[in-house]
């Protein structure tokens, strides 16, 4: 009977926890291991581009590329992980229960937004954090055109001025005149708790990002929380009312819940603790990655943000480790020194930062193209060819 290694998750982390666990058998010219994802899709999604047009085109298949490198593919969705008899219970899309056994645990299963309990904000605030609830927005946009007109219509409330936030914010006056015509007189309003426009997100950053909202004509209402959603706008904790005919919720992401289900430490985003060859701490069988891990970057005190970048990297290196780990070699210890960001910011262009202090080294249409070329080359899979993915799974290969 082989050994097994079960990787919960497709997403960047899951995809290259798999790859790279295959690479390190491959190169021990191993045949007793087998790797299986478990997940809803055999399909990449690519959640950094949710907030574009078509966003049902934003994902890229498994299938051949799994098979290719010879990855099991289990389709359903995990409910409980059984430490003690090393099974995880998932729910098969038939709705019939099934049951894997593991040797080695790879929790890959990413993170979603967080829904506080505001009033009305389920029921009629969109949101970008899936392919499902992005279509639904970006249908409701498509529908805007068949409602009278009225500035109510025309204006988009975005809650959270963080990253997503203000990358769907800057998408939303082209998306909006091109459904409602390019002189529609649009407008752009992002709430925001900080007391300064992109305060959270740094000084190095913050001009960019004032520029473009000047430029685009977005509104910010910083020192301001969203107290109540409604069919016809928002009312803010001070009781300022927003007439708005859509409302884009984006505050705050969250590990899966299955993290709750293992015994560790966690961040306040309910990411574990790992230790530097991402095993979940406290635990002998168990790694985290991507979204769901709590790691040290560096010896500088810096930790993985939720963020393709890390996901990637967290995943080459959770799976060589966990391959490592049955194979009775070294591990490597996760390092990801360099951190960059590169943030949309519409038809203004981009804003590229290096450090995590975030200095400006790209902006505008530079900054753009490269955004490009992450959002639609560099984060989608490799090819279904098995020696070329191998080779790109290797954890020493740097993301940035
Ligand atoms: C709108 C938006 C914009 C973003 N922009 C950027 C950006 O510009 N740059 C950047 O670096 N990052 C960005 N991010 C963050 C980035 O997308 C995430 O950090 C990244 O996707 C994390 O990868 P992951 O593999 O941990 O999780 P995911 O990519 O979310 O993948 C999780 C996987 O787990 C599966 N899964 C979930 N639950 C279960 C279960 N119970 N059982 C089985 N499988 C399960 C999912 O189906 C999926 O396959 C953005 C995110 C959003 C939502």
């Amino acid at each position: 009977m082989k050994q097994q290694i079960l990787i919960i998750g497709a997403g960047f982390g899951g995809l290259w926890s798999a790859l790279s666990a295959a690479r390190l058998l491959d190169q021990h010219d191993r045949n007793d291991v087998e790797i299986t994802v478990l997940a809803p899709q055999a399909e990449l999604r690519i959640r950094p581009r949710f907030y574009e047009p078509n966003v049902h085109t934003m994902k890229a298949p498994l299938n051949d590329l799994f098979d290719a490198v010879g990855i099991k593919f289990v389709q359903g969705s995990a409910e409980r992980i059984d430490e003690k008899n090393k099974q995880v219970g998932y729910v098969k899309a038939s709705g019939e229960q099934g049951q894997l056994s593991y040797d080695r645990l790879v929790l890959a299963a990413g993170s979603h937004l967080m829904r506080p309990p505001v009033e009305g904000m389920l029921e009629y605030a969109f949101d970008v954090d899936t392919i499902e609830s992005a279509a639904e927005l970006e249908a409701h946009i498509n529908a805007l055109k068949d409602q009278p007109a009225s500035a109510a219509r025309n204006t988009v409330v975005v809650a959270g001025g963080g990253f997503t936030g203000i990358e769907t914010a800057t998408e939303m006056p082209a998306r909006l005149r091109a459904v409602l015509g390019e002189n529609a007189d649009v407008r752009v309003i992002i709430v925001d708790r900080g007391t300064q426009v992109a305060g959270a997100l740094g000084d190095g950053i913050r001009p960019s990002i004032v520029e473009a909202s000047e430029h685009l004509g977005i509104e910010w209402i910083v020192g301001a929380t969203v107290a109540s959603v409604d069919a016809g706008g928002v009312t803010l904790a001070d009781g300022q009312r927003i007439e708005a005919g859509t409302v884009i919720w984006t505050v705050g992401f969250r590990a899966s819940p299955l993290t709750e289900q293992v015994q560790g430490t966690r961040d306040h985003q309910g990411r574990l603790h790992v230790d530097p060859n991402l095993k979940v701490r406290g635990h002998a069988d168990i790694y985290a990655t991507g979204d769901t891990a709590y790691a040290a970057t560096d010896d500088l005190g810096n930790f993985a943000a939720m963020s393709c970048q890390h996901a990637i990297a967290l995943g080459r290196y959770a799976g060589n480790n966990v391959a490592a780990d049955l194979l009775g070699v070294d591990p490597m210890v996760y390092s990801q020194p360099k951190y960059v960001t590169c943030l949309d910011l519409g038809a203004w262009g981009a804003v590229f930062t290096e450090g995590w202090d975030r200095q400006v080294k790209l902006v505008k249409q530079e900054a753009k193209e490269l955004k490009q070329q992450i959002n639609s080359v560099w984060i989608y899979p490799p090819a279904a060819d098995r020696a070329a993915a191998l080779a790109a799974a290797d954890p020493l290969i740097p993301v940035a």
